[in-house]
């Protein structure tokens, strides 16, 4: 299938922002946001009929993009503010670091998929975003060279957070990511770094692919 027409997208967009509402995404910056991200551009052809249905979808290299509600309850829960810096560990097709950047003032992004990075930084050149720095990487050391970040953005499970992560986050700092097992439900968390620890909410239940350590052999 070919690119949405304007209208036919237009719609469909307007139709996903209703239905975000009524399953409490209420935050006007993230609807605005999801708005101007035209989420059919990050799947694959054969799924862009479907690209704004309440579902994850498959991308390239065996992973998923987030169904839409996924990608606005996290962003919600990170409350992107506009000076904020934001590390996204799973960069996928790229689709909730663009949501992020129409919202906070630079997001770093990295996967451990070559391929997944080099078809999200095309898509980011074509949407014109150009506050989004990407990198080939294993995201649960993070990315010391550029931490402390404001928020995290996990968008991988695992059985924890890694560690390195809560020492790349600054101060008030908040990260949001989905923890359990790789095979069942998983809880999607939030992490306040606060001066007495970090405080922990539950989310909701969730299902993401799992985070894996090290860097892709096959990119
Ligand atoms: N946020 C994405 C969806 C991510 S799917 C989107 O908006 O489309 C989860 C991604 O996490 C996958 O692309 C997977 O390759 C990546 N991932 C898993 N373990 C990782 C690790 N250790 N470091 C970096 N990326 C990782």
């Amino acid at each position: 299938m070919p690119d949405l027409e304007e209208e036919d997208r237009r719609v469909r967009i307007a139709d996903l922002l209703l239905r975000l509402r009524r399953v409490g995404i209420t935050d006007q910056r993230v609807l605005s946001a999801i708005e101007a991200v035209p989420r059919d551009l990050f799947v694959e052809p054969d799924s862009r009929d479907r690209s704004y249905s309440e579902r994850a979808l498959p991308i390239d290299c065996g992973q998923t993009i987030s169904a839409p509600v996924i990608v606005g309850m996290m962003t919600m829960a990170i409350d992107p503010q506009p000076d904020d810096r934001i590390l996204e560990v799973g960069t996928g097709s790229g689709y909730q670091a663009s949501v992020l950047s129409k919202l906070c003032a630079r997001v770093y992004t990295v996967d451990r998929f070559r391929t997944l990075v080099s078809a999200a930084e095309s898509r980011f050149t074509t949407l014109k975003l150009t506050n989004i720095t990407t990198a080939v990487g294993d995201g649960m050391k993070g990315w010391p060279e550029h931490a402390p970040f404001d928020k995290i953005i996990v968008t991988a499970a695992g059985e924890e957070v890694p560690e390195a992560l809560f020492g790349q986050l600054r101060g008030g700092g908040v990260l949001v990511a989905p923890v359990g097992p790789q095979d069942g439900v998983q809880a999607l968390m939030r992490y306040s770094r606060t001066k007495d620890g970090i405080a922990e909410t539950k989310l909701a239940d969730v299902r993401f692919v799992p985070l894996i350590p090290g860097v892709a052999e096959r990119l």
